[in-house]
């Protein structure tokens, strides 16, 4: 039995991974400030005597013993991240740092959730954990993907200088319950918009893609990094390869629902990536790991959560 700390362990990943490692049989420590994170989402956890809850800003130290972190804490949806954007680089980078400094001190392994916005706007499709990037540093995406970006530099600087048990993976658009139905992320906005039989608001012309993955699969993911031996560090991409336009991700989404709604083209925002699709060969090399749930299944069990928590 692991004691485990889970940094943003009340949003959307966070509570489904607390749910997976107390189910097989670990100490689970969640700590969130709750700013985009929510006690609905772990409601169904706090029962457990092996989960605790803590209400904690990872911008100012925090110590414990603990044998494993996984580093969330960081708000993922663009409205969110930009709402204060200096804290959300405070958030990243402090963050990062007093993790890290617990890591060093406890000898516990660490893992860090980065992004594919390490990557920008892509100019190498798919991508690989080789390709560096193409980052605008000064727009208004600027304080979630150079945070992200500049965390990636400090573990991998734990890792050379403080011998640090660092893991890190690059995850790409994942969606499914418990996400928060007004945080302004595609999957959510849509469904939302559909089940309401309001407009679809589609960014753009709705020919950038994305690759959508299911929460579950991940979790998996992570976990099997976790796993892995202390000379494995990643960057490891963890993301469903299947690549599809805005558009039609707004299509199916009508036709799942069974929604009246029509679609309605808006303004595309500053920097919005125009393609992603995650090469997943390390992680299927390293980690035996595929995505197993594909984008009709995942929407479905999404849409069942969403109707449950709107109706
Ligand atoms: P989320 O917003 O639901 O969860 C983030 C959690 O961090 C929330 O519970 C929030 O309250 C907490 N938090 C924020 N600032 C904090 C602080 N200063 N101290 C303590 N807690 C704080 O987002 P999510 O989708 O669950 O994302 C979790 C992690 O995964 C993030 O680091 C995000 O960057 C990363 N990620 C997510 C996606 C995705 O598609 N969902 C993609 C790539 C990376
Ligand atoms: N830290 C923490 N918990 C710990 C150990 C360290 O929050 O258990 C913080 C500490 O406050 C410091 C940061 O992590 O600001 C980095 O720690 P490190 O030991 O790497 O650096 P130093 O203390 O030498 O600045
Ligand atoms: N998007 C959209 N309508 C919405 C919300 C988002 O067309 O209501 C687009 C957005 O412009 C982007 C894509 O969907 O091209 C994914 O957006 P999201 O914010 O979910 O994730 P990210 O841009 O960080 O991948």
């Amino acid at each position: 039995m692991k004691q485990i700390l889970i940094t943003g362990g009340a949003g959307f990943i966070g509570s489904h991974l607390c749910a997976r490692l107390l189910k097989e049989g670990h100490n689970v420590v969640c700590l969130d400030n709750f700013f985009t994170g929510s006690k609905k989402n772990i409601l169904p956890l706090i029962s457990n005597p092996f989960f605790e809850l803590v209400r904690h800003d990872v911008t100012y130290p925090y110590y414990t013993d603990i044998d494993e972190i996984y580093n969330l804490a960081c708000p993922a949806s663009p409205i969110h991240y930009q709402y204060d954007a200096i804290q959300t680089v405070k958030t990243s980078v402090m963050g990062a740092i007093n993790i890290l400094g617990l890591a060093k001190r406890t000898g516990a392994k660490v893992l860090q959730a980065s992004t594919s916005e390490v990557y920008g706007d892509p100019v190498v499709h798919p991508q690989t954990e080789s390709y560096w990037g193409n980052v605008n540093p000064i727009g208004i995406r600027s304080c979630y993907d150079e945070g992200k970006r500049v965390v990636e530099t400090l573990f991998m600087d734990y890792y050379r200088q403080n011998q640090a048990r660092i893991k890190i993976i690059r995850i790409f658009n994942t969606y499914g319950p418990n996400m928060m139905p007004n945080d302004g992320r595609v999957v959510s906005n849509f469904i939302m918009q559909a089940l309401n039989n309001e407009d679809i608001t589609i960014y753009g012309d709705g020919s950038q893609t994305r690759s959508f993955q299911y929460v579950d699969d991940l979790v998996e993911g992570m976990i099997r990094m976790m796993a892995t031996g202390d000379d494995f560090t990643g960057p490891v991409n963890i993301g469903n390869p299947n690549e599809f336009t805005i558009r039609q991700l707004g299509e199916l989404v009508v036709k799942l629902t069974g929604s009246r709604s029509k679609i309605c083209y808006l303004p595309l925002p500053n920097d919005d990536p125009k393609q992603r699709k995650p090469d997943i060969s390390l992680a299927q090399n390293k980690l035996n790991w595929n995505p197993t749930i594909q984008l009709d299944e995942g929407l479905q069990r999404t849409i069942d959560y969403f109707k449950s928590i709107s109706y």
